[in-house]
């Protein structure tokens, strides 16, 4: 399976490089021992894991410095336009921190075994900031559950810092369940919108809206200014129906064209507001607590229920004992009970 993803660089028949020789290259800031460890994330292979799971452990301690921003809207919003203008301008320019970055743009599309990866699966997506040198850019995991690839993106996010990245995007589409595990990998979770919709929310559920830090308006630019302005007045009236957050922190609306690249200032200035807000309350660390929390015990569900299905006595008996639920002869409760019996019994 391995041999059809771009990113494997070595060959799967040959040992892969030591966990030393991955972390120092990693730590170095090699993009290829990145990219590969990251390779290792995703693959399915046990052994592949094991390496992995040592390459993160002691990546660990070099990881955390970072702003960690979700970035999500339907598609056609302007995404991957805004990830190139954003990312060009926080690596290319003196930026209202008055530091160059490094960016690392990473995705979570749990769509992408069907679409052939509708986000960031396409080359031709952020042409100009795929070739700097100081932004690395990787497609989402395809395949798998939502979970599943949402856990390898937070395994990949910790490479990722650990080689240097300040800046780390998690983009996602905004139609699904996605935006929540963004949101639990994220300190800054920005929503991008089109300019006149109005009254409604674009079809955004609630629940995603209230998530967001920042909506920004985009394609603010030609016939589309002032619909923008509208939209940005509607949506800060919206925002003021939602409780006030835990962090404290007042959501904002701004308008932008990711295009003509305006409003791209404001907003990096808006998330270093947002860092320095949270960070002085301490929710900032709160938050990265909580998350860490979230994902010990969603690996520990993931990983219970992998030797549950993957368990022989199981696999044996699953069918049958679901068609007899299925018949009727036994209710679910009952069928789960004698499959969980035969995995705590042998
Ligand atoms: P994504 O699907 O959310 O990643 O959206 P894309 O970045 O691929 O953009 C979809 C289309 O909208 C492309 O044709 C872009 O050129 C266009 N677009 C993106 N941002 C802007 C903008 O700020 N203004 C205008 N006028 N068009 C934009």
């Amino acid at each position: 399976m391995e041999s059809i993803n771009p990113h494997f660089h070595f060959s799967v028949k040959k040992t892969p490089p030591s966990v030393s020789t991955f972390v120092e290259g990693i730590l170095a800031g090699n993009r290829v021992m990145l990219s590969q460890a990251i390779t290792l994330i995703e693959s399915t292979r046990s052994d592949h894991q094991d390496l992995a799971q040592q390459i993160i452990e002691k990546c660990l301690p070099f990881s955390g410095n970072s702003i960690r921003v979700g970035i999500t809207g339907t598609p056609g919003v302007g995404k991957s336009t805004f990830i190139e203008a954003f990312g060009t301008y926080i690596t290319e320019t003196q930026s209202a921190d008055d530091k160059h970055h490094h960016i690392a743009v990473l995705a979570i599309d749990p769509t992408s075994p069907v679409s052939r990866g509708s986000i960031l699966g396409d080359k031709t997506r952020m042409m100009h900031l795929s070739t700097n040198p100081k932004a690395f850019i990787r497609p989402s995991p395809a395949g798998g559950s939502l979970g599943g690839v949402a856990r390898k993106t937070r395994e990949s996010i910790i490479l990722c810092e650990a080689a240097g990245f300040d800046v780390i995007i998690i983009e996602t589409v905004g139609v699904g369940q996605s935006e929540t595990a963004v949101h639990s990998m994220t300190d800054f979770f920005l929503l991008l919108l089109l300019p006149g919709a109005g009254d409604d929310l674009q079809g955004i559920k609630r629940g995603i809206v209230e998530m967001a830090d920042l909506i920004a308006v985009n394609k603010a630019d030609g016939d589309r200014t002032m619909l923008a302005k509208q939209a940005k007045a509607f949506y800060q009236n919206a925002l003021h129906l939602f409780p006030a957050k835990d962090n404290q922190w007042i959501p904002q609306v701004i308008t932008c064209s990711a295009l003509s690249q305006l409003g791209i200032p404001d907003i990096w200035a808006l998330i270093l507001d947002f860092q320095r807000f949270t960070q002085a309350n301490k929710t900032f660390y709160e938050n990265r607590k909580f998350q860490s929390k979230y994902w010990l015990h969603d690996s520990i569900e993931q990983a219970l229920k992998n030797q549950f299905y993957n368990h022989p006595s199981v696999q044996a008996h699953i069918s049958t004992i679901e068609e007899a639920v299925l018949k009727g002869e036994i209710s679910s409760f009952i069928g789960a009970e004698e499959l969980l019996q035969m995995f705590l019994k042998y």
